[in-house]
């Protein structure tokens, strides 16, 4: 099957339509949904999935998406690396735009230093190869669907003997923060749609704490039209009968065992450690850094480095959108002062920002819903 045939059965109108009254007819009362990835949050904004859905049903955004969730502190360390004589910063284009406490690193670029964007921590390495005189930092963010690679290039920058690679890592775990938003209590949340991606390296059932120790059910969802609505479908079945357990409805992808050699790649390299997320301060254990035996790639052990206290743009309301108290309308900024061509926080800098979804499909949502109440 050709691979436009095969995202087509994914959004298929009519099931669509399908899916849709089924979840109509299984409501019977108000439930709120997070949907922890951003992946997700620009899928069901695009796609108008909240006009397709019962008004009872509140979804939330979480805190999936990484760009966001790297906190001010680590992003002034970021720009003092940047700033390390003769080093070349290197990270993934959305970092260069977030803003620091004071700076962002595409302002430390325009001062001078050299900041690269990179589309792999591969090519990270390989300008590390380019340049042997000079320290390359590479920038690591993401989940546990990036950091397998990130060991990946470790264990290559090991194998030829590149000296003068580094990583400062800002890898994090995400059960842990699901679990700090629960423990917190300050969203009530009935399900989660868990996140496609990261499911297909730690398996759906690292999710089984959710029905086992929360009595809440989660879906794990791909990122098609159809994927999500049955994700939905299948909270709305278990929230209904009173039978939390874990729904794999993105099963062409994920197994119930994941990816286990990527995260022995992923052990090798690190280890888990408490990390500071945007919006939450620290949470224990939810972080990962770079084991002693791989010490010297670590751009914090070999460049220790002093900053300020950090602070978040002033009225930015992203720490509160990722933990899903918020929604982005909600921020008396959003789509005033903070648009995507003059962002304020990172939830509106990173393609997979909440604030930029609502931002960019939030007219398409509005359009939908009014086509499909007609319908
Ligand atoms: Fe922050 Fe802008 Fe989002 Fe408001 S709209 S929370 S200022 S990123």
């Amino acid at each position: 099957m050709s691979a436009n045939k095969l995202v087509a059965q994914f959004r298929d109108p009519e099931a669509a339509r399908a899916l849709a009254e089924a979840i109509r007819a299984r409501s019977t009362r108000p439930i709120r949904l997070m949907e922890f990835c951003g992946g997700h949050t620009h899928a069901i904004l695009r796609y108008g999935i909240p006009s397709l859905l019962p008004e009872t049903i509140d979804l939330r955004s979480g805190p999936g998406c990484p760009v966001c969730v790297t906190s001010a502190a680590d992003l002034d360390l970021a720009i003092a690396l940047a700033q390390v004589p003769g080093a070349i910063l290197t990270t993934f284009g959305d970092m260069v735009r977030v803003p620091g406490s004071r700076d962002s690193l595409a302002k430390a670029k325009a001062e001078g230093a050299d900041v690269r964007v990179v589309y792999s921590p591969l090519d990270a390495l390989r300008v590390a190869r380019e340049n042997p005189g000079r320290p390359v930092i590479f920038l690591g963010v993401g989940f546990e669907t990036t950091a397998p690679m990130v060991a990946s290039a470790v264990l290559a920058a090991e194998a030829e003997g590149v000296e003068n690679f580094y990583v400062f890592s800002t890898h994090k775990l995400t059960p842990p923060a699901t679990r700090a938003i629960l423990d917190a209590g300050e969203v009530a949340l009935d399900g989660i749609i868990g996140p496609g991606h990261v499911t297909t390296v730690i398996g759906a059932e690292a999710w089984r704490f959710l029905p086992d120790e929360y009595t809440i059910p989660v879906a794990i969802a791909g990122f098609e039209p159809l994927d999500i609505l049955r994700a939905v479908l299948a909270l709305v079945e278990m929230v209904e009968e009173g039978r939390p357990d874990v729904s794999n409805v993105y099963a062409r992808s994920v197994r119930p065992e994941g990816n286990p050699a990527a995260r022995r790649t992923m052990d090798q390299v690190f280890e888990v450690a408490d990390a500071e997320w945007r919006g939450f301060g620290t949470v224990p254990a939810s972080g990962l850094r770079l084991r002693e035996a791989y010490a010297r790639f670590d751009a914090a052990r070999a460049f220790p480095m002093e900053v300020g206290p950090a602070r978040e743009p002033p009225g930015c309301r992203c720490g509160d959108i990722l933990r899903g108290v918020l929604r982005p309308p909600d921020c008396p900024l959003f789509a005033r002062a903070c648009t995507p061509q003059t962002p304020i926080g990172p939830c509106m800098v990173s393609a997979e920002g909440a604030c930029a979804a609502y931002y960019r499909y939030g007219n398409v949502a509005r359009r939908t819903a009014h086509v499909a109440r007609r319908t």
